[in-house]
């Protein structure tokens, strides 16, 4: 703290990313990174980029970004915004598409960005419990609203909100808009973009970090009518006019054009998630169902705390939130079949 701070930025209580250790010996499994690379043929339009474009300034609206997008989803350009990660497209969400007059409303067990991002630009949030399964209950949210967001999957506890209680959802809630936050969408959910053109206040936010393994390239993107699309272009050219440099663009519009890599690679998630749940079961583990690239589990008898603190002493790091309700439970990220073998055999 400082004088020459302003009291806001004294008040400010920022997000704590999950730990990004240097030692490369870790099986990291704390912050839901891919453990496959990204598609070989963005790397390869990265490497075009990276010999010959960084001489200019980019695209500043990412049209080859945007229409690969659309093209993916079967939707207009003018129905996607780009951003520099997902968090950046939802600071603008925030910032520029959620009333002051009432509350914004989401889950008490959700991702933890939201409480801050209501600090920064001074958004009323209230939450909403999760059921005793640790589901979201659409009736809960029935109720005054400045907006509404949660992530599906919901994060942490991986569990999915079905398209059809999304819809309900909308029909109850035509006032405000409805932030479906797809991060973890490709693992098993269907993607509520499917409704934008029937619902004019809903807003789907997605990733490039997670199914397409570019966490460290920092793309993320919005699907929704124009006019929501308009606000975000507005407060983005307030704000950084070309977030997306040009390697981005290129990488992450080819990423899209591959689908077999992305296909292939979500099945092995999928299919290595099984085979975790089964053997954590077998381990006295519960393990909430899952349709993202993580679980949420949490032992029958031995205490959460500690069996990370066991898993890290073997070289293992796992995600513990100390957070009322779910402090007895792990994150665990998939990782390859090796990753996965050396977790069950740290618990085991
Ligand atoms: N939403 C959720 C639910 C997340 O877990 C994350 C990743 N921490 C994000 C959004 C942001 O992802 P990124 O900024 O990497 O796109």
């Amino acid at each position: 703290m400082s004088k020459f701070w302003s009291p806001f930025v004294k008040d400010l209580v920022p997000y704590v990313p999950g730990e990004q250790p240097k030692l490369s010996k870790l099986v990291k499994l704390n912050t839901n990174e891919n453990p496959y690379g990204p598609s070989p043929r963005a790397i390869a339009a990265m490497q075009a980029e990276l010999n010959d474009g960084l001489r200019l300034y980019p695209d500043p609206n990412g049209e080859r970004l945007k229409h690969a997008v659309a093209e993916y989803y079967g939707v207009c350009p003018a129905q996607v915004f780009v951003g520099n990660g997902s968090d950046e497209v939802l600071a603008h969400a925030f910032h520029g598409l959620f009333q002051h007059d009432r509350p914004l409303l989401f889950p008490d067990i959700s991702y933890s960005f939201y409480p801050v991002y209501c600090g920064l630009y001074g958004i009323a949030y209230e939450t909403v419990a999760l059921d005793e399964q640790f589901q979201i209950d659409v009736a809960d949210y029935n109720r005054p609203n400045g907006g509404i967001i949660f992530p599906n999957p919901n994060a942490p506890t991986g569990c999915l909100l079905p398209l059809q209680a999304i819809e309900q959802l909308l029909q109850a809630n035509t006032e405000s808009v409805v932030l479906v936050d797809e991060a973890y969408v490709d693992f098993g959910g269907e993607s509520a973009i499917a409704l934008v053109d029937r619902y004019p206040n809903l807003l789907v936010t997605q990733t490039l970090s997670k199914s397409r393994s570019l966490a460290g390239l920092r793309v993320g993107l919005a699907v929704g009518h124009p006019d929501l699309i308009e606000a975000l272009e507005r407060i983005k050219n307030s704000f950084n006019s070309y977030p997306l440099d040009r390697i981005a663009i290129a990488g992450a519009a080819a990423a899209f054009e591959d689908r077999a890599h992305f296909q292939q690679t979500c099945q092995q998630v999928i299919d290595s998630r099984e085979a975790v749940v089964t053997a954590m079961q077998g381990l006295g583990f519960e393990v909430l169902p899952s349709a993202a690239n993580f679980i949420f589990a949490r032992h029958r008898q031995r205490d959460a705390a500690a069996i990370a603190a066991s898993l890290r002493e073997q070289g293992v790091i796992v995600r513990h939130f100390k957070q009322p309700r779910i402090e007895q439970f792990l994150r665990i990220t998939i990782g390859t079949p090796e990753q996965n073998h050396a977790l069950l055999a740290a618990l085991g």
